[in-house]
């Protein structure tokens, strides 16, 4: 704490300033879960790194929790986006751009029909309504510790005798969540038959592979099953890419052969500016637009002011077609290779009872000795002080890690220099709790 306050005077300053009119200091109340004793105050940032308002460079290995997976200030969007901003940015009305960005969606999720929102947790809001449409049901089913975005219906959890109940930390749910929502351990095929066979389900809304409580892979045969029993009940199974597409130019669904009914992306697809989308088959598509009246098509409550607006498709177009190309892929990829071995070598040096697990551009650690199979065993790896204690050791080295987890992301730009420092870090850190 002492090395992060001596460090960082103007962040403090800035702190300071910001306290009368920003609770905690910060914009967005998720800001305030830092490690020292006030936030790091950005001043710019381009590519893998970002300086402080201190002058202090950092590797950002967080890269805005996949907001800037393709590199802050990435030059191609940058260009892409500051030309449409001298044209206008918003009109109720389509751009070329649009076509262009659901045409390179299709092509890299392989499902034809795309609308666009601002986020991926608008995206997800959107296709869940869709479906309560088409299919005449209620409720949806997630898997225990999911995350995918402020969707009321998915902040519910299992407790220990398997009742559905709020999440712990939700802020002000409007009803139980029980009244909406299903809820099935991860790599649960019994558990997902028995909720699909109740006939109420409208919606299956799910990561490929949890990555918003540690990493969890999905068992081999899982996504099959998940699609045969989907299919067997009438539900519309969402596969939510927003993280996942960390995995490869076409998310896991394109690297695994995927098969959903609809697809939400969002975060990094507009090169650092808010845009979301989320894509649907013909099938399903058809069905929800014959639901529909034009006349009563604004207020049906899907939509926004400002989704599908000519930045953020001039952002998707210019990102998808010469930032998250396949071939940065390959790099990122092999960045996230190197991370994974070097954290592996310290918890193998010092015997330490962790395990890191990569998915594609993403790795991370956590505080058991095996790959957890569900969120609830990976909730229950959670150690916050080890945590705080590990993300603050890196910001002291001038390395920021995603926070609420123990995870690293790696952009087109990230270098294997960037790697190798938190590897020495890393190797450090366990050495100061094991040695
Ligand atoms: N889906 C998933 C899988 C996510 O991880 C997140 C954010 N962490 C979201 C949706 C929501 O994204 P946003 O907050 O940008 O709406």
């Amino acid at each position: 704490m002492q090395t992060f306050a001596a460090a960082r005077p103007r962040s403090e300053a800035l702190f300071a300033e910001a306290l009368p009119h920003l609770p905690d200091g910060v914009p967005m109340l998720w800001m305030a879960k830092w490690p020292g004793p006030w936030p790091v105050y950005v001043e710019s940032a381009s590519g893998a790194h970002f300086v402080d308002a201190d002058g202090i460079d950092h590797v950002d290995l967080c890269l805005g929790d996949t907001g800037a997976m393709c590199g802050h200030a990435p030059p191609a969007a940058v260009a892409a986006i500051t030309a449409q901003l001298g044209r206008g940015s918003t009109f109720m009305l389509p751009t070329a751009d649009a076509a262009a960005a659901a045409t390179l969606l299709a092509e890299r999720f392989g499902v034809p029909s795309w609308q666009f929102s601002l986020s991926a947790t608008d995206a997800n809001r959107s296709l869940i309504r869709y479906a309560r449409q088409v299919t005449g049901r209620r409720k949806i089913v997630v898997h225990d510790y999911c995350y995918h975005g402020t969707v009321d219906e998915a902040y519910a959890t299992l407790d220990h005798r398997g009742a559905v109940v709020e999440r712990r930390g939700t802020i002000g749910a409007p009803v139980p969540p029980s009244l909406t929502t299903a809820v099935v351990p991860f790599n649960d095929v019994a558990a997902l038959e028995r909720v699909l066979a109740t006939g109420e389900i409208a919606a299956m809304l799910m990561e490929p592979a949890l990555t918003n409580i540690g990493i969890v892979l999905p068992a081999p045969g899982y996504h099959a099953a998940v699609r045969e029993l989907c299919t067997k009940y009438g539900v519309i199974l969402i596969i939510d890419e927003t993280h996942t597409l960390c995995a490869g130019p076409g998310g896991m669904i394109a690297r695994d052969g995927l098969d959903p009914d609809a697809v939400v992306v969002g975060k990094s697809i507009g090169g650092g500016i808010p845009a979301g989308a989320y894509g649907m088959t013909a099938s399903f598509a058809a069905l929800v637009r014959a639901s529909l009246d034009l006349e009563d098509i604004d207020v049906g409550g899907v939509g926004g002011t400002l989704a599908g607006n000519a930045l953020s498709l001039a952002g998707i177009r210019a990102t998808l077609s010469e930032v998250l190309t396949a071939s940065a892929f390959v790099g990122m990829i092999d960045r996230a290779t190197e991370w994974t071995v070097g954290v592996q070598a310290a918890i193998d040096e010092f015997d330490v009872p962790w395990q890191v697990t990569q998915l594609g551009a993403r790795s991370e650690y956590s505080f058991r000795r095996t790959p957890p199979v569900d969120g609830a065993e990976a909730a229950a790896a959670d150690d916050f002080e080890l945590q705080q204690y590990l993300h603050l050791h890196a910001l002291n080295r001038g390395i920021l890690i995603t926070p609420f987890h123990n995870m690293a992301l790696m952009s087109p730009a990230t270098t294997a220099a960037d790697v190798e420092r938190h590897t020495a870090a890393f190797r450090e850190a366990v050495a100061a709790l094991f040695a």
